[in-house]
């Protein structure tokens, strides 16, 4: 009798979801991102429904797809030639249920609507796992950063901040980096809210040391990612030791995740960026990598200018080309395809972990469920840099700061509360050792919970 009524509970929880999806679909035409992070959310849902009939009866999930407000500006700004330029902001309120907005900017030609509404759906389960009173929020725009002068940058980013201070807040919304904003973009940025505002240290994160940034803040989402990939691969009788890693990108989510996999006993044989990637079997130079891109900007195949043993390859998506144990997709959305998950468990991959946000297409999570490869999924693994990020505003709100140690120890107890809570919520719904199920149930939970509470707003 009770599988009877589990099947019923199944049937109308998976009807629910398929409806709230087609309605994604229509109200949002052509936001092929945003419809992909809501269906790989939304699959994992529907025993947590079938379990949960309260969530169906009060519209959480119609009410959790339509964000609370999203932002679009026109950023007018000057460029070295005095030729006036256009580009387009964007700020995506998405979800308040646990806290003021929280998520980066990200400035790179790709920006629209549609990557900024994945984004920011994603980062309300990523926020919530992080067990902080942190809501979910991205934004940023179309401005290409690459080949711009520092005063280029400069006047963009004051711009951008011209129209986006009126919508944030310490207390209301905070964002922080993403690809294309780091230290220097979000030093411009701080200094021109300053100007308009008044000194508000909380109200971006990811600042200077100097002036109200979080010691291991540049760090967390590297070093997170691999404390997490630890955990998952201890539970697994496997380790970094003596593994063959191989790392896509090499910003900073890329940079700090090769020092820590190489801190913890791994080879670090490949990185790359949006032209190629490098290889070099003994294992990179990490130092170089980081002067190359950090400080001089330059482009990777430079690399081998100082190790000419190294080998460039010419196009980035090659990379998973390269024989390795563990996998780290550090670099942006979809670039592992169903064909490149095929030929890394061809060739022996034990375990991925997500830096990147939604690095891993559909098809590519089932290709390496299918064959039992172990998948730790962005929400849980790259939140340890919003992680750190919460713990910046504690500090900013504290008026104080804390060690690297200090900071450093609690973001490793963060990544393995987060560990242990997908693991618990995986299990508890029936999909042992499925992190995807886990994470996404467990941070759904979260939120669905809070705004039950708070009444139908
Ligand atoms: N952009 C990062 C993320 O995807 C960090 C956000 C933050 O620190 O607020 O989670």
């Amino acid at each position: 009798m009770k599988s009877v009524m589990d099947a019923k509970g199944l049937d109308t929880a998976e009807k629910y979801v398929n409806d709230v999806y087609n309605l994604v679909v229509s109200r949002n035409p052509s936001e092929d991102e945003f419809h992909q992070a809501v269906k790989e959310i939304f699959d994992s849902l529907v025993p947590v429904l079938a379990k949960h009939p309260e969530y169906m009866e009060q519209g959480i999930l119609e009410r959790m797809v339509e964000p609370e407000r999203l932002v679009m500006f026109r950023v007018p700004w000057v460029d070295d030639n005095h030729k006036i330029q256009v580009n387009r902001g964007f700020r995506v309120q998405f979800n308040s249920a646990l806290g003021p907005y929280k998520g980066g900017l990200r400035f790179h030609p790709s920006v629209n609507a549609s990557i900024i509404k994945f984004l920011g759906f994603e980062q309300i389960l990523k926020n919530a796992l992080t067990g902080q009173p942190i809501g979910g929020g991205k934004g940023g725009s179309d401005f290409d950063p690459k080949g711009k002068s520092d005063q280029e940058i400069m006047r963009f980013t004051q711009s951008f901040m011209t129209e986006l201070y009126k919508y944030i807040g310490p207390d209301a919304d905070v964002p922080a980096g993403d690809i294309g904003v780091g230290a220097r973009e979000i030093g411009y940025m701080f200094g021109q809210y300053k100007r308009i505002r008044g000194n508000e240290a909380g109200v971006l994160t990811g600042k200077g040391i100097g002036y109200g940034g979080s010691l291991a803040r540049t760090e967390a989402t590297g070093y997170g990612c691999v404390y997490f990939v630890d955990e998952m691969l201890k539970d697994n009788d496997l380790s970094f030791e003596g593994s063959k890693v191989v790392v896509s990108g090499s910003g900073n989510v890329s940079i700090y995740a090769m020092r820590k996999a190489k801190e913890l006993g791994a080879t670090v044989v490949a990185c790359s960026d949006s032209n190629g990637y490098i290889y070099d079997e003994k294992g990179l130079d990490i130092d170089t990598v980081q002067r190359l891109k950090e400080v001089e900007r330059k482009r990777i195949k430079d690399y081998l200018n100082d190790h000419p043993d190294a080998v460039y390859v010419e196009g980035c998506r090659d990379i998973w080309t390269v024989p390795c144990d563990i996998a780290l997709p550090c670099a942006t959305q979809n670039e592992i395809d169903e064909e490149s998950a095929a030929l890394l468990v061809k060739n022996g991959v034990k375990a991925i972990g997500e830096g990147a946000n939604m690095p891993s297409t559909l098809e590519a999570i089932e290709c390496f469920q299918k064959n039992g490869v172990l998948f730790a999924p962005a929400k849980a693994a790259n939140a340890g840099g919003v992680a750190v990020s919460a713990l910046e505003m504690a500090q900013n709100s504290m008026r104080m700061s804390w060690s690297f140690e200090e900071v450093d120890a609690k973001l490793n107890d963060i990544m393995k509360n987060i560990y242990s809570s997908c693991v618990q919520a995986a299990d508890e719904y029936g999909y042992q050792g499925n992190l995807v199920v886990g994470a996404n149930a467990a941070g759904f939970r979260k939120v669905a919970d809070a705004m039950i509470s708070q009444g139908i707003v």
